[in-house]
C-alpha cells in the first residue's frame, strides 16, 4: 500500500533545486512525489503547512552523540530525538567514543543502533587507534563499514606526517579529513580563551595561536598533498584569514564555525560557569565574533555544525575541572536564524546553504534537496515565532547550553525523515488532520 503524506500551503526554500514558492509538497513511499501547486492526493494524509516554512533536513556534521560508552550523557536515540527537534535529519558522529569509533565493529554497532532513530547517523572514523595518535586505523575496512570522514576530534593529529598520511589516503578511500586544529602545548592547561578575562580569573588561558598554528598546517599540508581538508568548529580571525587566503590560492579547503561562537565571548566565562560557557575551542573575543559572522556572510566558512558535546550537569559543577562542551542540536537553527538573517540580513536561502546543502555535499553524504525522487528529508519552520530556550525541554539527554533562557526568533515545529513524521511540537495548535 503506498503510504502519502500532503503538506499545503507552505513556504518552500530549497536552493539546491531552485525552488522558492508558496505550494505544496507531496510525499509517496518516503520519497517527494511533487512539488508544486495545488496538488491532490485522496488516500494522502495532509499537514496544514499554512505559515510554515519547507527547508530540506538541516545536516550537522559534528556531532558528539557519546555512544559506545558515555550513554550517561548521550546516546544514539537520545542525540538522533534531539536532531529531529532542531530540524536536522542527517549528522555526522565523532569518533571520542569508548570504545573509540576506531574499528568496523563500532561503525556496525552505531549504524545499527541508528537503523531506528529519528535521524540519519554518519559516523566519522578516528584516524588513530584509539585516537592515541600512534598508530593509523584500517581506512579501506572503515570506509567499507559505513564511514563517511576520518578525524580524531576531541584531540589533534600532533604528528604533521600522520595528518599529511590521513589526508592522501582518505582521499584515496573517499573519506573526508575533518581536523579539530589545537596544538596541545601551546594550550598547556588552558580553559578559556587567553586574554583579559582570563587574567582578571587567574586561570590559564588558551591563545588563539593554538589553534591558528594547526589550521596553518592543514592548509599547507592539503596544498602540498593537493588534497582536500576540512576545518573543524573555527573560532578564531586568525584562522579565518586563513582560511580566506587558502581558498583564494585554491587550497580545497572546507571550514564549519558553531553558533555560540556567533553570539557569546569569553566575557561570559566571568561567571565561572562551565555547564553553560566552557567549550573547545572556547569562547574568543568580540573580534572573532565579527571575524566568523563575516566569514560565513562572504563565503569563507562553508557550513555552521554544532559540536554538540552534551555532559551531564555533575560533571561541569567544577568551572576548573569541568568538560569542554555544549549541546547544541535544539537551538542551532533558531540561533543563527536570529543572528544571520534578522540581525545581520542574510537571506534564508543562503542559511540553507550553510546548514544544509553545503555541509551534505562536504561530506558527500544525502541531504540538502527536496526534488522529486529525493527521500523526503523536510523540515517545517515557524519563522514568526518567538520562544525562549528551557534546556529542561530538550530532548537531549544534555541541558548544557549557552542559550539557557534566551529568547531566539523561529523554531523547529515537525521534521520529517524519508516521509515519517520524526518530530512534531505538541505546543503548536495544528488544527484538524485528515
Ligand atoms: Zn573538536
Ligand atoms: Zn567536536
Amino acid at each position: 500500500m503506498t503510504e502519502s503524506l500532503l503538506i499545503k500551503n507552505v513556504q518552500v526554500n530549497s536552493p539546491a533545486d531552485g525552488i522558492f514558492m508558496q505550494g505544496d509538497i507531496l510525499i509517496k513511499n518516503g520519497l517527494v512525489a511533487a512539488v508544486g501547486e495545488n496538488l491532490s492526493d485522496d488516500s494522502a494524509n495532509i499537514i496544514d503547512g499554512t505559515g510554515l516554512t519547507a527547508l530540506p533536513g538541516l545536516v550537522d556534521i559534528h556531532v558528539h552523540l557519546r555512544d559506545p560508552g558515555f550513554t550517561y550523557k548521550e546516546d544514539i536515540i537520545t542525540g538522533c530525538q534531539s536532531a529531529a527537534a532542531g530540524g536536522v535529519t542527517a549528522v555526522c558522529c565523532m569518533p571520542n567514543t569508548k570504545p573509540a569509533t576506531d574499528s568496523p565493529e563500532v561503525i556496525k554497532y552505531i549504524l545499527e543502533k541508528a537503523q531506528n532513530a529519528a535521524a540519519r547517523v554518519h559516523p566519522v572514523a578516528s584516524i588513530s587507534k584509539g585516537l592515541c595518535g600512534e598508530e593509523m586505523t584500517d581506512f579501506a575496512a572503515l570506509k567499507a563499514a559505513g564511514a563517511v570522514g576520518l578525524s580524531d576530534d576531541g584531540r589533534p593529529v600532533e604528528n604533521g606526517r600522520m595528518m599529511l598520511d590521513a589526508l592522501v589516503k582518505g582521499n584515496e578511500n573517499g573519506l573526508k579529513v575533518v581536523s579539530h586544529c589545537e596544538d596541545l602545548a601551546i594550550i598547556n592547561g588552558g580553559i578559556m580563551n587567553e586574554g583579559e578575562y582570563s587574567r582578571q580569573l587567574g586561570v590559564k588561558g588558551m591563545d588563539r595561536a593554538s589553534e591558528d598554528s594547526v589550521t596553518a598546517r592543514e592548509i599547507a599540508l592539503a596544498a602540498a598533498s593537493g588534497t582536500p581538508v576540512h576545518i573543524c568548529h573555527v573560532s578564531t580571525k586568525g584562522s579565518v584569514e586563513l582560511i580566506r587566503d587558502a581558498k583564494r590560492r585554491g587550497v580545497h579547503v572546507t571550514g564549519e564555525t558553531a553558533p555560540h561562537y556567533l553570539f557569546f565571548t569569553d566575557e561570559k566565562l566571568l561567571s565561572r560557569d562551565a555547564l553553560r560557557y566552557r567549550m573547545n575551542p572556547p569562547l574568543r573575543t568580540a573580534e572573532d565574533r565579527e571575524a566568523l559572522i563575516e566569514a560565513l556572510m562572504d563565503g569563507t566558512i562553508d557550513a555552521i555544525a554544532t559540536d554538540h558535546a552534551p555532559h551531564s550537569v555533575e560533571e561541569k559543577q567544577n568551572f576548573e575541572e569541568a568538560p569542554n562542551g555544549v549541546v547544541g542540536l535544539e537551538t542551532s537553527f533558531s540561533a543563527c536564524y536570529t543572528k544571520l538573517v534578522l540581525e545581520r540580513g542574510m537571506s534564508l536561502e543562503h542559511l540553507v546553504m550553510l546548514m544544509s546543502v553545503n555541509p551534505a555535499k562536504i561530506m558527500n553524504i544525502q541531504g540538502g534537496s527536496i526534488a522529486v525522487g529525493k527521500p523526503a528529508d523536510i523540515a517545517l519552520m515557524d519563522l514568526n515565532c518567538v520562544w525562549k530556550v528551557d534546556p529542561e525541554k530538550f530532548h537531549s539527554k544534555g541541558r548544557n547550553t549557552p542559550f539557557d533562557g534566551s529568547s531566539l526568533a523561529a523554531k523547529p515545529v515537525m521534521t520529517l525523515l524519508e516521509g515519517k513524521v520524526v518530530y512534531k511540537d505538541n505546543e503548536r495548535n495544528w488544527g484538524e488532520n485528515k
